[in-house]
């Protein structure tokens, strides 16, 4: 599936991750408007007059197809491996990768990324998994893993492990870091998902409904493999592989345009990391030179960890809800774009 490894021009696995019809959604009359067949076939319909049900009809059914695509019965694990196990062999061997989840608030991001604690997601998985591989390959040489997990929230940057002041953005010799960012020296699997639920906590929050994490807010779980050995010769080669775990900001708010009140203006700058964030991609997948990176504090972010030989994957998340018709056929949509590049 990775065959373009080590192509020059970048590739973008697309895939749609449909969640089960909630509770409430159920019980406010919600009826089931997409269908996922064959692990491929995204089937979304439109329903007529949602509040008349005598009359409710379906208008139309649209038809989308994508590298995969996971039904409301798709396990964790399942997804991890599909979408992200690849890339974590990659990291390993050096190289950097990173995975989107895009949608809708409400859609299935957090719960992709990161779960829960009896369902852990893309985040815990990929790291229970790289320490199992690290282990097997521990005769080789030395491997040694840390994370970082960062917010941008309003285009500020703001560590989650260790909250504050927000950090600024440097470029060194590395590439473009975050100043005083904390590392965190990671042995096993553990006490990661304990570590990045609390992070998670850590994220900005609407002042309105402050148990809710706002929508935002960009969440970046970065895990960096630095591996070392010696060859033949006792010469010491080293090399470093990272891959970047990104739960966006909802895509409802991308298209905002009054840029009146503050709240119109995070919603802008939100707009802009998105927005800067497609432009990338585009650039990149079109083989462009200039690369517009420096476009926003996410794009800046990723630097490293999108084109050249990086590998980028999109989990496009929906929810099965007619009352979501809207921005399920928004998400679809730029899903099938990003699939074209
Ligand atoms: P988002 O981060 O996109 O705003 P969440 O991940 O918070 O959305 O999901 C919204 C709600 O739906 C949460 O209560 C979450 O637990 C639930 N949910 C989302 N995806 C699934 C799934 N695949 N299986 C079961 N519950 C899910
Ligand atoms: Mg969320």
């Amino acid at each position: 599936k990775l065959d373009s490894l080590d192509a020059s021009v970048s590739r973008i696995l697309v895939f749609v991750r449909l969640r089960p019809m909630g509770k409430k959604e159920r019980e406010n009359g919600a009826r089931c408007c997409v269908k996922i067949l064959n692990k491929r076939d995204v089937y979304l319909t439109e329903f007529t007059n949602e509040n008349d049900y005598l009359r409710l009809k379906r208008l139309r059914v649209r038809h989308f197809t994508f590298d995969s695509s996971f039904p409301e019965t798709t396990t964790q694990q399942e997804v991890y491996s599909t979408t992200t196990g690849d890339l974590v062999e990659a990291v390993l061997e050096g190289r950097n990768g990173s995975v989107f989840c895009y949608g809708a608030t409400g859609a299935g991001k957090t719960y992709t990324m990161l779960g829960t604690m009896e369902n852990p997601g893309v985040m815990v998985l990929a790291i229970k998994d790289l320490f199992a591989k690290v282990r097997q390959r521990s005769l080789d040489g030395n491997h040694v893993v840390h994370l970082s997990y960062l917010e941008v929230y309003n285009e500020t940057v703001r560590d989650l492990l260790s909250p504050g002041r927000p950090l600024i953005l440097r470029e060194d010799k590395q590439g473009i870091v975050a100043a005083g960012l904390t590392q965190y020296r990671a042995y096993s699997t553990d006490e990661v998902m304990a570590l990045l639920q609390r992070g998670n906590q850590n994220r900005t929050t609407e002042p309105t409904r402050c148990n809710e994490t706002s929508s935002r807010s960009h969440a970046i779980l970065q895990v960096i493999v630095e591996y070392k050995t010696r060859d033949a010769s006792m010469n010491i080669i080293s090399r470093v592989g990272k891959l970047s775990l990104i739960d966006l900001a909802g895509s409802e708010r991308a298209l905002a345009t009054d840029q009146r009140t503050l709240r119109s203006l995070e919603g802008a700058n939100i707009n802009r990391s998105l927005l800067a964030l497609s432009s990338c991609i585009n650039a990149l997948v079109e083989g462009k030179k200039h690369i517009p990176y420096r476009n926003s504090k996410l794009t800046q972010l990723l630097k490293d960890s999108l084109g050249g030989s990086c590998n980028t994957v999109m989990i496009a998340n929906i929810s099965p809800s007619s009352q979501s018709f809207g921005e399920t056929q928004n998400t679809l949509h730029w899903a099938d774009r990003a699939k074209e590049i």
